[in-house]
């Protein structure tokens, strides 16, 4: 077994766990992250991906709002090239409540939050598909922001603070000594090695799976999930954040997010996701459901199905049909011509809330939107801290707060610096441009080396990619480069980009073809419960292409690609 040591241990390779890495790493600390599966896997990398300027929260909760602006205006500053600034409207619908708008403004000059009033007529000149039907336009500083590109930000930063960050390590167990926890057991899923890492100090930043890592420490963290739901259309129905004015509702934001816009999302409690597993099996290789008789489209229909990572069970969530029309009608509200426009793919992923009902006598209730919790005074196990809860928009506020937590109890005080220094590979006011990935054709040798065309992804980017990363599967690589996440999701890119792994890889072939199929499997969750009208003609081509053409559900593969 090998055994490493660290002053601070990070459990979760998210935005929560690596801005704590990061913050900790720039105060001196030796610090080491470790992440199960990819960074961005968990949540973060299936947020709807709005950079909240806090419009959404200003009524119903203002600290929340005061937290999103002023971290807003910070990673604006240490971040842009994760940014593009594409600025929010927020429109009052005939059916909202009149009376909320003047709240709301009032709201937002308290949270020192900028917001302008236009005329109708100005937002259909900038937006020409936003309802003509809005009663009054407020323009916001909404950004998005690619949770992919801010993690690899992130991880940049890290190493050069000197911290390491090890993807594909899963805690198996924490080691608890007397009252303290003194390190974790973890996995290494490349090399099947196990290894022993012990620390100073050990915190929890895993999301939704923050319960299971206190659990190993013995303590019952109440972590409620709620799961929420987004909708993918196929190209982008606005350039701006579109938001409803009124009290925060299901899918009441729309964000354009790269090539797409994305809708969402909805708030569902979920109880035993364990359950869920195992209620419905995941389809195997890319058999499509059943024809429903009578139905109108292709024989596919709206159906509860699963989202489930390879990862475990707490990975898998359901869609509900309930949830795809409602978001349809929500987005249709504000850009009626959604209705005519394809939808291209939903997820979801899950919040977890802290649910402590005496967090004063343990768990210090920083603000309502995330928890630093110190297990030491609630629970009389020294050297763990937990961190729940939060926005991606606050991360860096949740990482100070838990480093000043951690500096507190090793007797330990620097500053934190995390709100002025630049990540790596950003500059000051370079945002991220979207149509910037069209250079990518004129850098590339020859048209043949574009291997996805949605995204603009070329075989050079990919081999760079596979070389400088610890990359396992065609989705890590989707992760870094948005592969296979365009209108045609997969269809033309996977095989060549299957081909690109195994010559880099020198994978067999069964392993290539299983790396292609679980990619493909992956696209395929996304697709299926929306898959009526041109979803479904998009995805009985994936099928005929790999299934019918490729036999690809037929060839030998091995169950678990080798690295
Ligand atoms: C549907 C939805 C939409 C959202 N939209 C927005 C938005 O638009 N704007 C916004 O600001 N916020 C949004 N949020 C909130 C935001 O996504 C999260 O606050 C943010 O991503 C923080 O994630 P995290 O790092 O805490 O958790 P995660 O991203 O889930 O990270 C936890 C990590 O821990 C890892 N892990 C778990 N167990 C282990 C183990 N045993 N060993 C090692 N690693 C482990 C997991 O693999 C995971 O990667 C949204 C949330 C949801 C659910």
């Amino acid at each position: 077994m090998r055994r490493i040591g660290a002053e601070i241990l990070v459990i979760g390779g998210g935005a929560t766990g690596a801005g704590i890495a990061l913050d900790a790493a720039l105060r001196g600390f030796k610090t080491l992250l470790v992440e199960k599966g990819d960074l961005a896997h968990g949540t973060t990398g299936r947020y709807h991906g709005l950079l909240h300027s806090g419009g959404r929260y200003a009524v119903r909760d203002p600290q929340a709002a005061r937290e999103c602006i002023a971290e807003n205006r910070i990673l604006r500053r240490i971040m842009p090239g994760a940014i593009e600034d594409t600025g929010g409207f927020f429109l009052l619908l005939p059916e909202d409540d009149p009376a909320y708008a003047d709240r709301w403004v009032m709201a937002c000059a308290e949270a020192d939050i900028p917001v302008e009033e236009i005329a109708l007529a100005a937002a259909l000149a900038e937006e020409p598909m936003l309802t003509p039907e809005a009663v009054r336009v407020f323009r916001t500083p909404d950004a998005a922001c690619d949770s992919f590109d801010a993690l690899h930000a992130l991880a940049r930063g890290i190493h050069a603070a000197g911290g390491i960050v090890r993807a594909r390590h899963r805690v198996e167990s924490l080691i608890v000594e007397g009252s303290h926890v003194r390190g974790a057991q973890v996995y290494d899923e490349r090399t099947g090695e196990s290894v022993e890492i012990r620390a100073e100090m050990v915190v929890n930043a895993a999301g939704p799976w923050a319960g299971q890592i206190a659990a190993m420490a013995g303590i019952a963290l109440p972590v409620a999930l709620s799961k929420g739901t987004l909708l993918a259309y196929a190209h982008r129905l606005t350039q701006a954040v579109l938001s409803r004015c009124a009290m925060p509702d299901d899918g009441d934001a729309l964000v354009p997010v790269g090539t797409v816009s994305v809708i969402g999302t909805t708030s569902v409690p979920v109880e035993d996701l364990g359950r869920a597993l195992s209620s419905e099996q995941p389809p195997s290789g890319l058999r499509p459901p059943p024809p429903c008789k009578g139905e109108a489209g292709w024989g596919f229909r709206h159906t509860t199905v699963q989202t489930r990572n390879t990862l475990d069970g707490l990975d898998s969530v359901e869609i509900e049909p309930w949830e795809v029309e409602k978001l349809k009608r929500r987005a249709e509200a504000l850009v009626p011509a959604a209705r005519d426009a394809r939808l291209l793919r939903a997820w979801a992923g899950v919040r977890p809330l802290f649910q402590d009902e005496s967090p004063a006598e343990g768990g210090r209730a920083l603000t309502r939107t995330h928890t630093v919790v110190d297990h030491a005074t609630r629970d009389g196990i020294g050297r763990f801290i937990s961190v729940v809860g939060g926005k991606f928009t606050t991360y860096r506020l949740m990482a100070e707060d838990t480093v000043d937590l951690v500096g507190q109890k090793l007797g330990v005080y620097r500053a934190c610096r995390t709100a002025d220094e630049r990540l790596p590979g950003n500059e000051p006011g370079r945002y991220h441009i979207f149509n910037k990935r069209y250079e990518c054709i004129d850098r590339a040798p020859s048209a043949e080396s574009v291997l996805c065309e949605c995204e603009l992804v070329t075989r050079e980017q990919l081999a760079e990619a596979i070389r400088a990363g610890s990359v396992m599967a065609l989705d890590d690589l989707r992760r870094d480069l948005r592969l296979g996440m365009g209108p045609c999701q997969g269809a033309f890119c996977a095989f060549r980009a299957a081909g690109v792994l195994r010559e880099a890889q020198a994978l067999t072939p069964e392993a290539a073809n299983a790396a292609l199929l679980d990619f493909l499997q992956e696209r395929w969750k996304g697709l299926r419960p929306i898959a009526t009208g041109s979803t479904a003609r998009q995805a009985m081509l994936n099928i005929r292409l790999y299934r019918d053409l490729l036999g690809l559900d037929r060839l030998p593969c091995d169950t678990e690609p080798s690295p």
